[in-house]
């Protein structure tokens, strides 16, 4: 069996650098950007 937890299906990419940032983290943790305004999007499809 694969799977993975829900909270890691999804990362958040930062709007400034472009790290992907887990979806609870609401700075970027290289940047430190704010990651609130920033779009969901999938790591990988
Ligand atoms: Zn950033």
């Amino acid at each position: 069996m694969c799977f993975r937890p829900p909270s890691a299906a999804k990362s958040v990419k930062c709007p400034s650098c472009g790290m992907f940032n887990p979806p609870t983290l609401e700075k970027c943790k290289k940047c430190g950007a704010d990651m609130t305004k920033a779009k969901n999007v999938t790591s990988e499809k």
